[in-house]
């Protein structure tokens, strides 16, 4: 890390989720509270020597309440206050998480400053919270330069316990653990031990600097459909019948398979025949789709869907989104999903 005389400007954006959470008195249960709370808890903070801002949801929310016009709302807070901030901290509840990151990377084209992304599993008043370190640290990773002064981050990252992961390759692991998320598809950019260590061979980089441009339309046109041994054609076609669906992700078995039935490819290669886009990706949390390792997987490529290589299906499902908002054509849709346009995917 190289020290800088000018004190960083970070901008805190506080959408939610437990970090700030306090306990309902009736109800027992943890509900949203404000920032004053969450950050008078963190008294350490000044040490930081950062001038440091903030703007909060208005009210903060569970991030299960998480939908694209909350991305929107964090989008255009980054993009108002772009030029005033090194970088941006986003504190959110940990169950979407990995959905708000993937989303934003793609809504954030040409970003070259970080925006860090971390919560908790415990709320920032309780003696044992994992808050306090996880912001503290998504700070100086959100201040934190290379030797050439510019920012070591230049992507949509969580923090969280000792790792930083890309946001667009992470999905959260554990409901209890400290260490939530993993990116069990990408080396991790940076790990949190005594020191910060960056990983910076894996760091992303534009290829040419230009101005942030944020991508506001997500089309909510799409949806998951899960595989399970015994699903009938009834149950599939039906989901695959939902009106105005644009494009589905198919959670797959192992290495992208799925059942041989001839009703089973049928149904599958009538809807990409009406035009829906389906992009294969697999169930489990790490490797990729290959279809030509077993017939079932070819049989399935031979319907026509796309496959989605080693992208997670939180990045599948927001990709598709930001492809469909864009307003492409189902062919630009699908040759989109054979590129990586921020580190989503290895091809
Ligand atoms: N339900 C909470 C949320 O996602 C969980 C958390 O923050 O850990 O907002």
């Amino acid at each position: 890390m190289h020290n800088n005389t000018r004190k960083p400007h970070i901008l805190i954006i506080y959408t939610g989720g437990t970090i700030g959470m306090i306990e309902n008195p009736e109800t027992h249960s943890l509900q949203p509270f404000d920032f004053t709370h969450l950050i008078d808890n963190v008294p350490k903070i000044k040490m930081l020597d950062y001038i440091i801002e903030n703007i909060q949801f208005n009210p903060p929310i569970d991030s299960s309440d998480m939908n694209p016009e909350h991305w929107k709302e964090i989008a255009r807070n980054i993009e108002d206050n772009f030029d005033r901030f090194d970088g941006f901290v986003v504190l959110h509840g940990t169950d979407t998480m990995a959905y708000t990151a993937s989303a934003l990377s793609f809504m954030l084209e040409n970003l070259h400053k970080p925006v860090i992304i971390t919560g908790s599993q415990l709320p920032i008043g309780e003696v044992r919270t994992d808050g306090e370190e996880n912001l503290i640290t998504a700070l100086q990773i959100a201040a934190a330069t290379g030797i050439n002064g510019e920012p070591m981050v230049q992507e949509v990252a969580i923090l969280f316990e000792n790792y930083l992961w890309r946001g667009n390759r992470s999905t959260k692991m554990s409901a209890d653990n400290f260490n939530a998320f993993k990116s069990n598809n990408y080396p991790s950019l940076a790990k949190i031990g005594l020191d910060i260590h960056f990983n910076e061979e894996v760091l992303w980089r534009v290829q040419a600097k230009r101005p942030l441009k944020v991508q506001y339309e997500m089309d909510p046109a799409v949806m998951f459909i899960v595989l399970n041994p015994g699903m009938t054609e009834n149950v599939l076609r039906h989901q695959l019948s939902v009106p105005g669906i644009k494009g589905i992700v198919l959670k797959t078995f192992g290495a992208g398979n799925a059942p041989t039935h001839p009703w089973f490819t049928d149904a599958i290669h009538e809807a990409v025949e009406r035009g829906i886009v389906i992009v294969n990706v697999t169930q489990c949390v790490n490797g990729g789709v290959d279809t030509k390792r077993y017939m079932s997987g070819n049989r399935l490529a031979a319907t026509g869907i796309i496959s989605g290589h080693d992208i997670t299906s939180e990045a599948a499902i927001t990709k598709m989104m930001y492809l469909f908002g864009l307003g492409l054509s189902t062919t630009d849709v699908r040759r989109y999903f054979e590129c990586s346009l921020c580190g989503e995917v290895t091809l």
